[in-house]
């Protein structure tokens, strides 16, 4: 395939892109129109600085004869703006073994722990996750509590269940990151799967919207469960279980409390992902305690 990019049409053909799109394309590869098999909208943005509105278009072509794409590139292989496509398909690291001795772990339920413990499940590892908050459905009635009723659960809010911080926003999917291994890719892509609008794909500033993440998190719990994972609520991970001295120590368990019963139990597990968020102090405490590393990130603070 062939990306052309900074294709500029006017503001309005962003309703119906495709023939302006085609008659652009064939200008500039210099073909006839008949020579293009599929054109496909990678990104689309608008350039809103001057009066006449544009619409900028980032566009994946295909050939009716795909074989003749090699020696068009070629042609054009000093403009910047039609290049290959790259391959932005997520290649799974590894695959679990048939007799995995341990299910790794995932610690909050968050987007962090959410993509790792996909990614897990879709690589064969069935993992188990620990949440201290409670399911979406049942975090938004208390967060809803807090806002309406001023009564806050300390353990189920706009920061601690399942979806993690942010759950309750807009949805903004944007940020200025730069992903030469388009991995932002492949989350957009679980989200398009798990229910979000697909105009996330190509739009320059996506959304999901609001309330429809709730909808999303659900779906992308399911799948986890579907390819054999486990996500345990109300599990607050209270401690971790460290054997060995020196280089020689190794994570044998975590501790966990059963916020509903008021238990604690262990759980024997060997690699833990810890996606904590920024809210769980008694936990970074705890962590520290441990002797985990750890340093200050960099924040930036914004007044009006
Ligand atoms: C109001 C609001 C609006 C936002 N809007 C946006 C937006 O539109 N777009 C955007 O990109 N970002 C937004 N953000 C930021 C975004 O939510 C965070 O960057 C993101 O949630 C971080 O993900 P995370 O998985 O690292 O952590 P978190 O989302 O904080 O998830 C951590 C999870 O771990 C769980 N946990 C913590 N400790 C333990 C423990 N000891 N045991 C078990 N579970 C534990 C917590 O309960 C939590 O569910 C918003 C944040 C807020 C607060």
């Amino acid at each position: 395939m062939i990306r052309l990019s900074e294709i500029r049409l006017p503001f309005t053909v962003a309703e119906a892109p495709e023939a302006p799109l085609r008659a652009a394309v064939s200008q500039l590869l210099g073909l006839p129109a008949s020579d293009i098999a599929h054109i496909h909208v990678f990104k689309r943005s608008f350039d809103a600085r001057k009066a006449d509105l544009l619409a900028v278009y980032i566009v994946d072509v295909t050939l009716t004869q795909p074989e003749r794409e090699a020696a068009l590139l070629a042609r054009f292989a000093s403009n910047p703006h039609i290049q290959p496509t790259p391959d932005m398909a997520w290649h799974p690291v590894g695959q679990a073994p048939a007799d995995l001795p341990l299910r790794p772990v995932v610690v909050g339920f968050g987007p962090c722990g959410i993509f790792a413990a996909l990614v897990l499940a879709q690589m064969g590892f069935k993992p188990i996750v620990l949440e201290r908050g409670k399911t979406v459905r049942e975090r938004t009635k208390d967060t809803w509590g807090l806002w309406r009723k001023r009564a806050l659960n300390p353990e189920s809010n706009v920061q601690f269940g399942e979806g993690g911080a942010g759950t309750f926003s807009d949805g903004k999917l944007y940020s200025q990151i730069k992903d030469p291994r388009h991995l932002g890719r492949k989350v957009m892509n679980e989200f398009v799967k798990a229910g979000a609008p697909e105009e996330i794909l190509y739009v320059a500033h996506p959304h999901i919207g609001t309330f429809k993440l709730v909808k999303v998190v659900e779906n992308l719990r399911e799948q986890i469960i579907a390819l054999g994972g486990e996500i345990r609520f109300e599990q607050r991970v209270t401690d971790v279980i460290v054997e060995g001295t020196g280089d020689k120590r190794h994570l044998r368990g975590l501790k966990v409390l059963n916020q509903a019963t008021g238990e604690t139990t262990e759980l024997a597990a060997s690699h833990v992902v810890m996606a904590l968020g920024h809210s769980s102090r008694d936990t970074f405490a705890m962590l520290y305690q441990r002797g985990v590393a750890m340093e200050a990130k960099p924040f930036s603070i914004g007044f009006r």
